[in-house]
C-alpha cells in the first residue's frame, strides 16, 4: 500500500469533528469516547507523591477540559495563540493540555525541573501569551522573569492566588462545563515541543493537528494499545514522549492512563506494575539500565504477569538491556526510534516481529526511511532503504521521505534551519545508521558524536554497548579526544554495577573485554570509572558535554539553556 493510502486508513481509524468540522486531537481523545458512550471508563489514574489517589473518567476529563476551555475563551485567548505549562504530573495538566487544544491554542508543556533561566528563553521564543503553573513553580521559576516575556498577558495558577496571578481554580468553578469544539483544520498548528538539547541550543518543533492520526495509529501498531488497557508512559509531558504516548495516543485509544507523580525508584516503579496490573509499559533505556543495575532478582520478587508490552525510546537500547529484560520480565523490550521533529514512532521492534537486540527495528507502514550517503564534494551519491536498492551494511545518515501526518512544520523562528533539513523529499534526521538485509535499522550514532580515528568511523554506541556487556559495566559513555597520530582516541567513561569494586585488575580485564569485542582499532585507549555520567533533563547521556569536560572547552548555553543534570 502506499504511503498515501495507509495515512488515508489510518485517519478512517479516527471519528473527526461532527459535521466535517475537521479533526482535532482533543475531540479524538476525549470527546469521542463520551459520544460513542464510554464517558463512564478510567481515562486518568493519578498517583500522587505522598500514595493519594484519584480517577477520572473521560467523561469528566471532557467537561474539566471544556471548563478549561471556557476560561481560555474569558480570557480572549484565541486559536493559534500558545499557552505554555508548566506543572508536575497533576491532572491539572492533562486538562489544560485538552482544554487548550479543544480552543485551537498552541499548546507547549515545559518540564518543571526547568531553572528560570530555560523557562524564560522558552517563553521567549515561543511568544507565549499564557502560563499555566502551580504557587511553588511561579515563585522559584515565572515570577523573576514575567516582567522579560512581553508576549505573556495571563499567569494562572492552579491552587492560589495573589498578586499578577489569576486563580485557576474559582475561574474553572464559574466556568460552563459545556464547549463546542468550532471546525479546526488537520493543519492547524496544535503542539510546540522543545527538543532535548543533546547535541545543542534546544529547537521549537511545531505539529499540526492531523498529527494525532500517526500518534493513534502507533499505539496500536507499536505499543499494542486496547481500549482498557492499563497504561503507563513514564516520560514527563514536557518532553515529546510524554504528550505524544503519555496523553494523546493512550487516550485516543481508550486506554486507562497511570500517571505517577514522583520520581524514579526501584521499588517504588515495581510496585506500581504490579499494584496497578500496568499492561502497556513505555518507558526510557536509562530507567531501564538503572533497573538492570538493581538486578533481575528485584523484578522476580514483583508479579508483572498483566504486562503484555514493554517499549523503550529515547537513546539507544543497548542488545545487553534487552538480553536482560528477556530474564527479569520474561518479554522482549521494544525498541523504537523517533524524534521531537518526527512528532510519533518512525521506525520500531512491534509485538509479533521477531527483536535483533541492537537493532531499533523496522520502518512502520506508510513511513519511508533510507541511508543516505553523500561523496567528498557533498553529492548524494546512494540513498535508499529496502535491500534490493543499496548495498546494505552501510552507515549514512538516517532520512525520511516526508509526507507523514506528524511530521513537524517548523522550527519556531528558524525558517531557514527548517529548509535545510530536507534534501528534495527527504527530511534529514541527524542520526547515523545503517540497515540490513531484512530491514531492520541499527543506530550508529548522532552525526555530531561520530568519532573519526586512523581512517575509521566509530559510532559510541557501539562500544559503549560492547563494555556494558561486561558484567561490571551498568552504564557507559564514549566519545573522541583529539590525538596527533589517529586524529581521535576513543575514550570511554563507565559507571558500575552495584556492589563492583574498582581496582586496577578490573581496568584491565575492561580494556582486554573491549578489545576482545571490538578489536584494537576500535576499543576505547582509555576508560575512566564514573559514579555518574552527565545527562540532558530528559534523561540522554550527553557526550557533547563529556568531551567539552575532558578537553577543558567552554560548555556553551548547554548548562544554563538546558538544565544539565549534573
Ligand atoms: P537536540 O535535537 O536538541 O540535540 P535530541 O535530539 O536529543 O536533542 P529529541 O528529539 O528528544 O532531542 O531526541 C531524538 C533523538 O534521540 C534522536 O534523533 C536520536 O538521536 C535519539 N534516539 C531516540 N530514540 C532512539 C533509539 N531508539 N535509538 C537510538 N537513538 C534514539
Ligand atoms: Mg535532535
Amino acid at each position: 500500500m502506499s504511503g498515501v493510502d495507509y495515512w488515508a486508513e489510518a485517519r478512517a481509524l479516527l471519528a473527526g469533528l461532527p459535521d466535517d468540522g475537521g479533526l482535532n486531537i482533543a475531540y479524538e481523545a476525549v470527546d469521542r469516547h463520551v459520544a460513542e458512550g464510554r464517558g463512564d471508563r478510567v481515562a486518568l489514574r493519578w498517583i500522587g507523591k505522598h500514595g493519594e489517589q484519584t480517577d477520572t473518567t473521560y467523561g469528566e476529563l471532557a467537561q474539566a477540559s471544556n471548563r478549561f476551555a471556557n476560561v481560555l475563551v474569558e480570557l480572549g485567548i484565541r486559536p493559534g495563540d500558545k499557552v505554555f505549562l508548566l506543572l508536575g504530573r497533576v491532572p491539572d495538566l492533562y486538562v489544560a493540555v485538552l482544554g487548550a487544544l479543544k480552543l485551537r491554542a498552541v499548546v507547549c508543556p515545559l518540564f518543571a525541573a526547568f531553572g528560570p533561566e530555560p523557562v524564560r528563553q522558552r517563553l521567549v521564543l515561543g511568544d507565549a501569551r499564557v502560563i499555566v503553573t502551580s504557587r511553588v513553580l511561579y515563585d522559584r521559576k515565572v515570577a523573576s522573569v514575567v516582567a522579560e516575556v512581553p508576549s505573556l498577558r495571563h499567569v494562572l495558577l492552579v491552587d492560589s492566588s495573589g498578586p499578577g496571578v489569576v486563580d485557576l481554580t474559582s475561574l474553572m468553578a464559574g466556568a460552563s462545563d459545556a464547549y463546542a469544539i468550532a471546525p479546526t483544520d488537520p493543519e492547524d498548528p496544535a503542539l510546540l515541543h522543545f527538543t532535548s538539547g543533546t547535541t545543542g541550543t534546544p529547537k521549537g518543533v511545531v505539529h499540526v493537528h492531523q498529527a494525532v492520526v500517526a500518534h493513534h495509529v502507533t499505539g496500536r501498531t507499536v505499543l499494542g494499545l486496547e481500549p482498557g488497557d492499563r497504561f503507563w508512559c513514564t516520560a514527563d509531558p514536557g518532553w515529546v514522549t510524554g504528550m505524544s504516548y503519555g496523553i494523546i495516543s493512550p487516550l485516543t485509544n481508550g486506554a486507562s492512563l497511570v500517571v505517577d507523580e514522583a520520581e524514579f525508584d526501584v521499588e517504588h516503579w515495581y510496585s506500581i506494575l504490579e499494584r496497578e496490573r500496568i499492561a502497556v509499559w513505555y518507558t526510557a533505556p536509562t530507567a531501564l539500565r538503572m533497573l538492570m543495575r538493581a538486578g533481575s532478582e528485584v523484578a522476580h520478587q514483583h508479579d508483572l504477569s498483566a504486562l503484555r508490552v514493554i517499549a523503550s525510546v529515547g537513546e539507544p537500547l543497548n542488545p545487553e538491556v534487552v538480553l536482560w529484560g528477556r530474564d527479569a520480565y520474561g518479554l522482549d523490550i521494544l525498541d523504537n526510534w523517533w524524534q521531537t521533529e518526527t512528532g510519533g514512532i518512525m521506525i520500531a521492534n512491534r509485538p509479533g516481529v521477531p527483536v535483533r537486540p541492537g537493532s531499533m527495528g523496522r520502518v512502520l507502514p506508510g513511513i519511508e526511511a533510507a541511508v543516505m550517503q553523500r561523496d567528498e564534494r557533498g553529492e548524494i551519491v546512494r540513498r535508499g532503504g529496502l535491500p534490493e536498492e543499496v548495498g546494505t551494511g552501510e552507515d549514512g545518515e538516517l532520512v525520511l521521505r516526508r509526507g507523514w501526518p506528524s511530521m513537524f512544520r517548523g522550527y519556531l523562528g528558524m525558517p531557514e534551519r527548517y529548509a535545510a533539513s530536507f534534501v528534495g523529499d527527504w527530511y534529514r534526521t541527524g542520526d547515523l545508521a545503517r540497515v540490513d538485509e531484512d530491514g531492520y535499522f541499527w543506530f550508529v550514532g548522532r552525526a555530531d558524536d561520530v568519532i573519526k580515528s586512523a581512517g575509521h568511523l566509530i559510532g559510541p554506541f557501539e562500544v559503549e554497548s560492547a563494555l556494558m556487556e561486561h558484567p561490571a559495566v551498568a552504564e557507559a559513555g564514549v566519545i573522541g579526544v583529539p590525538d596527533p597520530m589517529v586524529g581521535e582516541l576513543v575514550k570511554a567513561f563507565v559507571v558500575l554495577r552495584t556492589g563492583v569494586c574498582d581496582d586496577d585488575a578490573l581496568r584491565r580485564d575492561l580494556m582486554a573485554f573491549a578489545r576482545r569485542r571490538l578489536g584494537a582499532a576500535v576499543a576505547p585507549r582509555q576508560i575512566e570509572v564514573r559514579a555518574e555520567l552527565p545527562r540532558t533533563r530528559s534523561g540522554k547521556i550527553m557526550r557533547r558535554l563529556l568531551r567539552a569536560r575532558e578537553l577543558g572547552l567552554p560548555e556553551g548555553d548547554l548548562s544554563t539553556l538546558e538544565g544539565v543534570d549534573r
